[in-house]
């Protein structure tokens, strides 16, 4: 038998017997090497040359987990875990060396017996996909999974990708009408098969905030800070992942968080303006697909917006550079095609700075855009929020007053410069 990655082995060298896991060869790697985990952590590179006897230990099996079977307490709330794929759903195969999604909600269980005393738990796989893979019908798709047990439940955790989930929280805010109970969104920056996920921790948390935060709608749980003291809850449409790899990636833009939670059950409440748990109806939104977000940059091409006008988009999202500037006075001037684009489709603008607020008549080549152009300013809501709000708004009577009516929260009526860099 030949031995694969993932196998135990043996290997016997001129060196030295060696124990450990065959790790699939990174591709940038000699073919002539064999790497090696020891049962110590760290990898080794073997010279084939070298290898004199390799017997396979144990063969590599894709680990199979046991779903538990869940008994239902009478004294506990009861909340739906939908799982949607992402690291939190992922470990790595060995045989690949991939991070591959598979966990489904009823694994986290078995994984987490801790989340069997927070509430009674039910658990679907909505679907598994890497969030940089989600596409608009998925965020469809996850609102009427919602929309399905929302009534049985006290509220739902949907664990999910970190690459958009803040595209996926805004877009929640906007499909679903009248939430009536918290739709936490979890997810980990590192798998679950590793010491230091993350995983444990923001599911605990987030099935604490779906169990007993007296507020309704769509919020973000995740990590506070780099290491395990609490998670923040933040509204879905306020909220960005703003680095690659930290626990604490996910802060509240433009706005705090409502609340810490806390592994103990704690729920510390920052700052109260979100609606509170009800008994009204939720019902879904309908979205179109066919908006385009364009980020501007200097010297770019206006032929950009034509391309997306041929390509019949129904709206257009400019991410605009501070308070809402496009390139105007040089020959590459973006007046003309964002003209003709305005005539046809609702252009929105909002900034690339994230913070602060856009705003139509400071200078006047932003009065140009808006009086000319006829853009639509959106104050300071975040392009991700922009970006699914215009596809629920196109659906709605009148496009641009819908962008302009803060339904979630993606537009702060209150000075936000105090929630600067937090
Ligand atoms: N690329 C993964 C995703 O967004 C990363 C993660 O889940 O953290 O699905």
């Amino acid at each position: 038998m030949k031995p694969k990655a993932g196998d135990k082995v043996k290997i016997t060298t001129s060196d030295g017997e060696f124990e450990g896991i065959i790790l699939p060869r990174p591709e940038l790697l000699s073919q002539d090497i064999t790497v090696l985990k020891l049962k110590t952590g760290y990898n080794i590179g073997i010279e084939n040359k070298k290898i004199k006897k390799m017997i396979v230990l144990e063969e590599y099996k894709t680990p199979v987990l046991k779903a538990k079977k869940l008994k239902p307490k009478a004294d506990l709330p009861t909340v739906a875990i939908l799982s949607t794929g992402g690291t939190i759903s992922s470990r790595i195969d060995y045989r690949t060396g991939g991070v591959y999604a598979d966990y489904s909600a009823e694994d986290f269980v078995a994984m987490c017996p801790e989340l069997e005393e927070i509430a009674n738990i039910k658990a679907a796989k909505v679907m598994s996909v890497m969030s940089e893979d989600a596409m608009a019908s998925d965020w469809v798709k996850m609102a009427e999974e919602v929309l399905k047990v929302i009534n049985e439940v006290d509220g739902v955790v949907i664990t999910h990708g970190t690459d958009t989930m803040h595209f996926t929280s805004a877009a929640l805010s906007f499909l679903l009408k009248d939430l009536n109970k918290p739709v936490v969104i979890t997810g980990a920056q590192r798998s679950i098969d590793r010491g230091s996920s993350d995983a444990f921790m923001n599911l605990i948390c987030a099935v604490t905030a779906a169990a007993k935060w007296d507020g309704a709608g769509v919020v973000v749980c995740m990590h506070g800070t780099m290491s395990d003291e609490f998670c923040n809850l933040t509204r879905g449409t306020k909220v960005r992942k703003m680095h690659t790899s930290r626990r604490d990636a996910f802060r509240a833009i433009n706005d705090e968080p409502f609340a810490k939670v806390f592994t103990d059950g704690k729920i510390e409440v920052i700052k109260e303006d979100y609606a509170k748990r009800n008994s009204g109806k939720t019902s879904l939104r309908e979205l179109e697909p066919r908006v385009a977000m364009v980020y501007i940059y200097p010297d770019m091409d206006p032929g950009i917006i034509d391309y997306h006008l041929k390509e019949k988009v129904h709206g257009l999202v400019i991410v605009a550079t501070a308070l809402g500037h496009v390139p105007t006075n040089n020959p590459k001037s973006l007046i003309p095609a964002l003209q003709k684009a305005a005539k046809k489709i609702p252009v929105m603008i909002c900034s690339q700075t994230l913070y602060g607020r856009v705003h139509p008549y400071v200078y006047a080549n932003l009065r140009k855009l808006s009086m000319e152009v006829g853009a639509t300013y959106l104050s300071d809501m975040l392009p991700e929020a922009a970006y699914s709000k215009l596809m629920v708004a196109l659906k709605q009577k009148d496009a641009k007053e819908f962008m302009l009516t803060n339904i979630a929260g993606e537009i702060s009526s209150r000075e936000v410069d105090d929630c600067f860099l937090i």
